[in-house]
Order: C-alpha cells, then structure tokens, then sequence
C-alpha cells in the first residue's frame, strides 16, 4: 500500500490525502517508457519456444524482506516493490506488493485501518490469511473478507474506498495476515466503470500436487488445468501454495511473462540452485520457462505471473495512468468530486 512519487520520493496514502496536491507538484514525475516485449510465437519444436520449455528459469534476484511501515493504523507491511529496480517495468502488469507477515493486534474499541482515499487506473486485490478485513467504496460495493477470501477492486475510473479491520476481530484482536497487490490495467480499460469481485475460500480453483506434496490455491489465470475465479482485463496468474516438508512445485511459465514468488513462511530451494526462506521475495529472469521449487520445510507462497502491459506507466500516489495529462486529469476530477462520495 506504499504509495510511489517517483524516485526516491514515497508517502503513504494518507499523507498523501492530508497534503494539498498542486498542479504543479507532478511536473516532476518521472516518465516510466517500457520497451517492447518480444511476443512473437513460432510453433516448430525446433524453435527458441520449444527450447525454452525444457530450459530452467533463472532467478534474477532474491529480494530479502525489505523494513516495516505502517499504512494508516492497520497494516503493518513490508513493501517489497520498493526495492527493486526498474519494477515497474519488470514486473508488468503488477504495480505493488504489500505483505503482511502475521502480527497481533490487541483487543480495541476504536478502528484500525485506512480512511477514505482514491484510486484510478488498476486493481486493488487483497488477500487475507488470518484476520478479517472490511471495505467500503463510492460505488456502494463492499464487504468483508476473512481467512481464504480474496477481494478484488477493479478501482478503473476512479472510486473512493477505506480499508478497515473487521469490527469483531478489531474488538476480540487476533492474528492477522494478508496481502494487497495492485494489478495495472491496459489503457483500453483504465476508464472503465469499477467492479468489485469478492471472491470466498470455496470459489478458489484448487490442485492438489502429486505425492501428496501440498495445494496450490488458483485465484487467478491458470494451473494444471484449473482456473482461478477471477476475472482479469490481462494475463495474470496468481496462486497461494502450500507444500509440505518435502513437497515439490513445478512452474510453467512462459518465458515472456514476468513471474516472482514470494516465501510466506517456510524455506525452498528454487531450480536446485538457491534456498529462499521466510520473507524472501525471488524474480526471476524472462528466458527458459520450467521453476522447479522443492520444499525443506512447511511453506506458504504467493506465485505471480503475468503477461506484461507494454504501455507507458506513469504513477502519481493513488493514480496510476499512461500520461502525465492523464494524471493531471485524474486529480482534477478528485478534487472536483468526480470520484463519488463516501462517509469516513
Ligand atoms: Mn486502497
């Protein structure tokens, strides 16, 4: 839920709504141009296609847990797309991570989270583990989600949302563990009306791995056959796998698409090469196509892969557009009302 400015400029959203924006403030902004990905097939068995399937997939980096920061009063998440150069681009169409390792919150009578903010231009998809999460939005979608649940806010045009914790659970306090990952879309649907998918534990698609070596959970795109319920404007994969002590995952992944998984808890090694362990955040390079990850221990991860949006980005805190005129639009209409009405 990090907030980007450009380089080296961060705030957190709510700074960002308490701060005046004057037109002025993006002149700066740095123009992300991305280069043109080669998406061209061939179908031989001799081609570079067919040579990458049986090719490993190299690890570009291992991306350690990066330091804490709060967003609002209610999540305490590690960042990871900070740190990592050049994200935007090698990373497409995924524009953010924030994990939330699990932590405990004490009982309150108050609420803990995010108030009311704006977004335009992506999705925000949240994922929770332990703990439960309520939302609201100037569409008058909404709702909570809990262990397993993963909602999915198509923001588009432009809607207003607070985060919070669940009252209950913020009343009894609890462990509390998610993710929020913002997805961008293509220029041809950033001004479409927003859509809000809650999507429930028993809607996943779920494949239970070979040997008994653990489930891979599909929220979205496609594994072993089984497709994940979420409906997505590109190609994006998104799984949250479990493997037990000595369970092994296989990864197809075309080499084209950008794929990073990060390790929830637990340890693994990637391609026999490389132990991840707990908080380790592992891109991996765009040739070869076959991730193979046994588990050392008990472990939880979120996969992601995703076709890249070869598109200029250009990102000013909530809004995330394909030109600056856009972004300037984008907060013109925020501060004209444009964006709905919704009560802190
Ligand atoms: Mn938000």
């Amino acid at each position: 839920m990090l907030v980007f400015m450009g380089k080296g400029l961060s705030l957190t959203r709510r700074r960002l709504l308490t701060t005046v924006v004057p037109v002025g403030v993006f002149l700066g902004i740095r123009r992300r141009a991305m280069t043109t990905m080669n998406t061209e097939r061939q179908t031989s068995e001799t081609t570079p296609d067919a040579r990458a399937r049986n090719q490993v997939r190299e690890i570009e980096d291992v991306y350690r847990s990066p330091g804490l920061h709060w967003v609002g009063d209610g999540f305490r998440v590690a960042g990871y797309f900070s740190a990592i150069p050049d994200v935007v681009r090698r990373l497409s169409p995924f524009l953010l991570l924030d994990y939330h390792a699990p932590y405990v919150y004490s009982p309150t009578s108050g609420r803990r989270g995010v108030g009311v903010h704006p977004h335009r231009g992506f999705e925000t998809v949240t994922l929770a583990w332990q703990g439960s999460v309520a939302h609201h939005d100037s569409t008058g979608g909404g709702g909570v989600i809990g262990p397993g649940d993963v909602q999915w806010m198509t923001a588009a045009s432009g809607i207003l949302h607070k985060e919070y914790h669940e009252e209950r659970f913020a009343r009894e306090g609890g462990t509390f563990q998610m993710a929020q990952l913002w997805v961008n879309l293509p220029r041809q649907h950033k001004m479409a009306s927003p859509r809000y998918q809650p999507i429930l534990a028993d809607q996943m698609g779920i494949v239970n791995l070979p040997d008994g070596a653990g489930v891979v959970r599909v929220i979205a795109g496609e594994y072993r056959g089984v497709k994940g319920p979420a409906k997505t404007f590109s190609e994006v994969h998104l799984f949250d796998a479990r493997l037990d002590a000595g369970g092994k995952l296989e990864l197809p992944f075309p080499a084209r698409q950008n794929v990073a998984v990060l390790v929830m808890n637990g340890e693994v090694g990637i391609n026999e090469e490389v132990t991840a362990r707990e908080g380790d955040f592992v891109l991996f390079k765009n040739a070869g196509e076959r991730i193979s990850i046994d588990a050392h221990a008990g472990s939880q991860l979120l996969v992601l892969g995703g076709e890249p949006i070869d598109e200029p980005v250009v990102q000013y805190g909530p809004f995330v557009m394909n030109t600056e005129r856009e972004i300037a639009q984008a907060i013109t209409d925020f501060n004209r009302g444009k964006f709905g009405h919704l009560e802190d």
